[in-house]
This record gives C-alpha cells, structure tokens and sequence, in this order.
C-alpha cells in the first residue's frame, strides 16, 4: 500500500525480488541478499551493505523501503511489555504489543488501521476506520519489531487493531509468508488468529485446513447482551456463530478458543457464567477470562478480581476449561482493547 504505486518490500515474494534482479539485469544471487535482509526485518536499504549502491538506489526507486517505520515505544513499568507504534508508508498509523512470557516473546499485531466492527468496548474503534494492512506490513510488524529488539519472536497473535477476517487475503498471505520454509519459518501453531465472529470467514477458514489457532472474541452468552457489546451479533447470531464454532472443532480437529472480557455487572454475572457452560458444553475449547481494560472515553468499569474468580469457578464447576488472562502493558494502553489507531492522537506529530 502506498502514494505512487510502489509496493511495499515485504509484500515482495521472493520470486518476484529475482525477477526484478533478473529484468534488471542483476546476478540472480543478489535475490537471496535482499531476501535475507527482508527477512531479518532490515528494510532500511543502507543497512544492506552487501548489496552495490547503485542496486540499492533501484531497489528504492521501484519499491518502498525505509517507508514504513517504529516512531514510538512505550515499555511497561510493571512487567516489561513494550508497545511499538508504526508510522505506515501512507501516513496511517499502527501500534504491536510485544509481551515476555515464560516461554519466550509473542508479539500481538494489527491487522487494519482502525476497525470497522464498532464493539462498543474497544479503543481501537474509536479512531475510525483508516484501511486494512497488507501482508507484508503484518510481517513487518513482527521483523522489524525482533531487529529493534534484537530478540527472536515466539508466538504471534493477530489480536490488535483491527478485525483480520475483514482483511482476508492479506491475512493468509501473512499466514503464507510466516509460514515458508525457506523463508521466516514460524510453525502454524505458533500463530493465533483472532475474529470478533464473521461467520462465512470463519467456514472458509475452516476450509484451509490450517494448524493456525483461532480464537474468538465473544464476550456475551446471550444475543442480547451480544449486540449491546459488539454489532456483528446483529449480522450473526450466537447459534450461527457457534455452528461455525463446532464444524472448525469438527473439520480440524483442533481446540477453539473463546475470548470473554468482564465487564463489572454487565456480562460478569452467575446468570451469564450459567448461560455460556450450557453454550459451549461438549465442545473442545477454552475461555480466556480477560478482567476488562478501562481506556479514556470507554463506558464500562472493570470488573473486580472477586468476581472475576467467581465467575472462572461458576465455569469450572460445570466443567468448561478457563483461565484468566494475565494482564499485561496496562499502564502503556497496551492491554486488550486499548490499542488505537493513533492517527487522531498524533495528528501533526509526523
Ligand atoms: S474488539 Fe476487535 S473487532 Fe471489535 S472493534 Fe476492537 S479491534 Fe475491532
């Protein structure tokens, strides 16, 4: 994505940086340089100091490279979690979370700038609706984000701004690019995909037959409740939601994972802890209980670690697996539901 038409580095497969080698009349070696470069996150075109300046003035000419940049970071006080936020080559801006576990880095990225969805509890739509990434710059957010910290990336999550299933091809482009053997190499498993509940994306997901994890965000048992929170329950029941649910658990064998967010008196109650075991009963999945993160503007209230506990034991005793989510980045806004587009805050500072 771009102003002149030039395309974005890491949208480049490497067939078609040898292409561009080869039409240009350079030796066919000189791909896997800039291959590597790319996929160590290096798309500032001076730092490949392998490749002839003259190569690198026509690689700049004809794609854009240092164009995308990390403009900001905040890291938490509280538990180490650093937020990246990215100026886009177009202006838009993003922000990646980046959080240390015992089992390594995982890094929750954006998949748009902004989000159409609306759910009434979330940062990230506040901003409005800028435009959905493409591939390269959801890979660039990973990349560029190990070489500024000089640490290799576990996991990652498609969790942050945005809804990837709005942005399907590029998001299974990203699936693609994360996954090439000769190329970054992340396992499918080491991916989470995360959808607020568009449900023919979730079928055709289903049909790629992917190791990839998907989880989704439902936080509401009810319809009712479900549309106060997030508009797509007007486009998509609770029941064709959870059809979709069962033929994914069905098809691929693998557990699905539902994203519950507390929000105090409004979906914590005994009422709602009974109506969702009954929904996802027999079904192989897992909650993950997020104690709500509050955010400037925001209308509900967190709800208290008294019944957050009682509501995960109302789960418990019916036999449905959840834990709550350990809370990170809070005091950055990097926590579920704070990330922001940005654009607005920052107008006039890029
Ligand atoms: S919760 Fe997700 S789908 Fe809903 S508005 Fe926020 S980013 Fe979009």
């Amino acid at each position: 994505m771009d102003r002149d038409n030039r395309r974005f580095c890491l949208d480049l497969t490497e067939e078609e940086i040898l292409k561009w080698c080869l039409d240009n009349g350079f030796p066919k070696f000189r791909a896997g340089q800039i291959s590597k470069w790319l996929n160590s996150g290096v798309t500032d075109t001076s730092r490949m100091t392998n490749i002839p300046a003259a190569m690198r003035q026509k690689l700049e000419e004809d794609f854009l490279f240092s164009d995308m940049k990390i403009i900001d970071e905040f890291i938490s006080k509280i538990d180490d979690t650093r937020k990246l936020v990215y100026l886009l080559p177009d202006g838009n801006i993003i922000e990646t979370v980046i959080m240390r576990y015992k089992t390594g880095l995982s890094i929750c990225i954006s998949s748009q700038a902004g989000c159409k969805m609306g759910c009434s509890f979330c940062a990230s739509a506040k901003a409005g609706f800028g435009r959905s990434l493409t591939a390269g710059e959801m890979v660039a957010q990973v990349l560029m984000a190990q070489d500024h910290i000089g640490e290799k990336i576990r996991t990652v999550v498609v969790m942050g701004i945005g809804e990837p299933f709005d942005n399907y091809d590029n998001l299974m482009g990203f699936i693609k690019i994360m996954n090439n053997p000769d190329g970054i190499n992340m396992g499918a498993r080491h991916i989470t995909v995360s959808t607020c509940g568009l449900v023919p994306k979730i079928r055709e997901f289903t049909k790629e037959k992917l190791q990839v994890n998907l989880a989704i965000s439902l936080h509401a048992p009810n319809d009712e409740l479900r549309r106060e929170l997030m508009p797509v329950a007007s486009a998509y029941s609770i029941a064709e939601l959870m059809d979709a649910c069962r033929e994914y658990v069905n098809k691929t064998g693998r557990r699905i994972t539902f994203e519950y967010s507390l929000f105090n008196e409004v979906n914590d109650t005994f009422a709602c802890a009974e109506q969702l075991s009954k929904l996802l009963k027999g079904l192989n999945c897992h909650v993950n209980l997020i104690a709500a993160n509050e955010f400037p503007g925001g209308i509900y209230k967190r709800c208290t670690p008294k019944r957050v506990e009682a509501f995960r034991k109302a789960l418990e005793s019916k036999g449905i697996n959840a834990t709550l989510r350990r809370e990170m980045g809070s005091d950055i806004m990097a926590a579920c539901g704070q990330l922001r587009r940005g654009i607005e805050e920052r107008k006039g500072e890029v």
